[in-house]
């Protein structure tokens, strides 16, 4: 315990220069009472960085708040992969100006100074940028106090969180073996996307070695043809698949609402986990058709910008998971709300954690899945050697759930070095014309549809 110098705690007490001599007991009460209240000195923001690596190809993007404690900084992940160069500027030009030399300990109140101050808000880049600074204000707070983020908000409800892996393939006996390798991994949660041949499907790899060709060059994407075979997808893992897993499915919006509607109806057979984003965010209102005709549990959310915009979903108890991109919602502080509101309402957390989320992100998916009471899944993407090499610290998985890192804040230390040693850039084909960006999807007529 601290010792008050005995000269300050008589100057102390001795008001108008009456000295006051303590007794042993009241010496050691007003100790334990300074100690109780004793307040940690206030960091102050020194410096605002913004680092950026692409160790698999994708563009990762993370936040660094130095403060002017000596050896105190903290990191925020900020990665909005398909617009990476637009976040930086956000960061630099316009968050670091409001709010260097700004106390660290006030999150809340730095993250709706930074919410208010572009007054047009609720855009991916301007949330990822709030989001690096939020995170990094969280590591910064934990690092302070000792304690991994988990610990922050309440300590663990669960010891490590349960997670699926993505089997896919071009061909329907490939997912089905890709999934058994997740088992024989220990995963008891699996999600299951196949390709339509000469089709670019989502997340089952490209169109193939026969593109199918529309009346338009470039990739093509027919909905009805992906909405038979992901159901015949599903009777086969149903077939040769221990029952005991839990099969879920992204249809990534790419269906009209009213196919989603029947996809939901036709795939209720197969009992899965969820279906995740039957509907694009301008069709929400289909949701209450979904809940109406079947009980295929549904996430959704990816896409969305604002917490409001799960609100209506939530309260009407319309769907079953919050599939936030943490980072795309503004980070850790807007997504506890969300996960607290949810919880009310029986829906639990699925929060978005594919490859375009740092390590830093991935911390805070499982940080809240760890800590939240309504966890429902956690999505599990691998770090592969060179993001383990940058970032030194991600969660680990073993028998498919994933643990945090005990180490103060996030755990996690970012080598920048080797991170400018993976820089942006890197990608192939279009994705590499297009700065990072993703290429245009059309239907076999040439209309556009979503990616
Ligand atoms: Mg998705």
């Amino acid at each position: 315990m601290k010792q008050i110098p005995r000269r300050s705690l008589l100057h102390l007490l001795g008001g108008a220069g009456a000295l006051t001599v303590l007794t042993p007991r009241a010496l050691a009460g007003e100790q334990a009472a300074a100690q109780a209240v004793r307040a940690m000195p206030s960091p102050k923001i020194k410096d605002i960085s913004v680092i950026e690596t692409a160790p698999g190809g994708v563009r990762l993007t993370v936040v660094k708040i130095t403060t002017d404690q000596a050896g105190l900084y903290g990191y925020g992940c900020a990665t909005f992969t398909q617009r990476a160069d637009l976040v930086k500027p956000a960061v630099e030009r316009y968050l670091k100006p409001l709010l260097l030399g700004k106390p660290t300990d006030r999150i809340e109140d730095t993250w709706q100074s930074a919410y208010f101050s572009s007054y047009w808000k609720n855009g991916p880049v301007l949330n990822n940028a709030i989001s690096g600074i939020d995170q990094a204000l969280w590591d910064i707070k934990g690092r302070q106090a000792g304690m991994p983020v988990y610990q922050l908000l309440g300590g663990k409800c669960r010891e490590g969180v349960d997670c699926y892996g993505h089997a896919s393939g071009s061909e329907i006996q490939q997912v089905v073996d890709s999934a058994k390798n997740y088992i024989s991994q220990g995963f008891r949660h699996v999600r299951v996307q196949v390709g339509v041949p000469g089709m670019e499907g989502y997340g089952a790899g490209g169109q193939g070695t026969a593109p199918m060709t529309g009346l338009v060059p470039g990739p093509v994407f027919e909905p009805a043809y992906y909405m038979r075979r992901a159901l015949k997808l599903f009777e086969e893992c149903r077939k040769q698949l221990p029952l005991e897993i839990e099969l879920l499915h992204d249809v990534h919006e790419r269906v009209s609402p009213n196919q989603g509607v029947q996809f939901c109806k036709d795939a209720e057979q197969f009992k899965l986990f969820f279906v995740e984003d039957p509907l694009s965010p301008e069709d929400i209102a289909y949701f209450r058709q979904i809940r109406q005709q079947c009980a295929t549990p549904i996430a959704m959310g990816e896409l969305f910008n604002s917490p409001h915009e799960w609100q209506g979903l939530i309260a009407d108890r319309l769907i079953d998971y919050i599939r936030i991109h943490v980072s795309q919602a503004g980070g850790l502080t807007p997504c506890r709300k969300v996960a607290a509101f949810a919880e009310q309402f029986g829906v639990k957390t699925a929060w978005h954690g594919p490859g375009d989320v740092s390590p830093v992100g991935h911390m805070a998916n499982v940080t809240l899945g760890v800590a939240c009471y309504n966890f429902g899944i956690n999505e599990y993407s691998p770090f592969n050697a060179r993001a383990q090499e940058i970032f030194k610290g991600c969660p680990v998985m073993k028998n498919g759930y994933l643990y945090p890192n005990d180490a103060p804040g996030w755990g996690i230390e970012v080598d920048e070095k080797a991170a400018a040693a993976a820089p942006f850039g890197t990608e192939t084909g279009a994705r590499g014309q297009l700065n990072g960006g993703w290429g245009i999807l059309r239907r076999l007529d040439g209309t556009v549809i979503k990616q």
